[in-house]
């Protein structure tokens, strides 16, 4: 198993951000799990499941799909198409490939979806071993809800990434925005209250730090900062 960076925090906190400059600073891979769970979401809402469908109806519908996170893109695979587990870091595309759903999974619909699936145990437990694949392939920085909890427990360094409920709808609206979406700021602030609440309410794996996570609030920081910041620990050996 290569080194593990486990970043978890909620929504708007940055960590989609850092994690990715983190990597490239390293030369590690970037693994953004919460991409995994909306392209989840995205396929369970083509099929027309819902969210509170039986397990072993929505365990169906899981068989056929193969999700694909590669160079920050995402990809999706179904039925027919579909081979055996597909690393989530695949390179080259060689057992890759499928349907680039990266623009179709950021909405705010499909981040309310994978929000109220990612409660479900089963497709937890179906994502679990992908991610943890990831970590076999090569170094990497992963980030979600879950990483320093459930996923990578005895991760190489673990971070908490927190920041004010006002600056993370600010960021979350701001993000949308640039992406063309048609959003209020009011509409940012509900969603990322929500999902915060379903996030750290759930019965399994809910977003909490961890004891031995090292918890940096970027409230008040520049994307500079926070990266020197965790750069620093990860140099230190925090
Ligand atoms: O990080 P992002 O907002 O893209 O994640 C979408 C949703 O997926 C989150 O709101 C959360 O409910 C879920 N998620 C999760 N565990 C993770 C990553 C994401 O439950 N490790």
């Amino acid at each position: 198993m290569g080194k593990v960076i486990a970043i978890d925090g909620p929504s708007g906190a940055g960590k989609g951000t850092i994690a990715k400059l983190l990597a490239d600073k390293l030369g590690f891979s970037y693994l953004d799990t919460g991409a995994l769970y909306r392209a989840i979401a995205f396929a369970l809402r083509e099929k027309g499941i819902q969210s509170e469908d039986s397990d072993d109806k929505i365990l169906n519908a899981l068989r056929g799909i193969t999700v694909t996170f590669k160079d920050g893109r995402v990809f999706l695979k179904e039925d027919s198409e579909a081979t055996p587990p597909i690393p989530p870091l695949s390179r080259g595309g060689e057992r890759g490939g499928g349907r680039d759903i990266s623009e179709k999974i950021r909405t705010t619909e499909i981040g309310h979806y994978s929000s109220v699936f990612s409660a479900r145990k089963v497709i937890r437990d179906f994502l679990l071993n992908i991610q943890q694949e990831a970590a076999l392939q090569s170094d990497i920085v992963a980030e979600g809800r879950d990483m320093t909890t459930v996923v990578f427990p005895n991760a190489w360094r673990k971070i908490y990434l927190d920041a004010s409920l006002s600056e993370r709808a600010r960021r979350r609206y701001l993000q949308l925005k640039d992406k063309g979406l048609d959003i209020t700021e009011s509409d940012a602030r509900t969603d990322v209250v929500e999902r915060d609440k379903r996030d750290s309410s759930r019965d399994i794996s809910p977003l909490r730090k961890a004891d031995d996570a090292i918890l940096i609030d970027s409230t008040a920081m520049t994307v500079a900062e926070v990266l020197e910041n965790i750069l620093y620990l990860i140099k230190a050996g925090k």
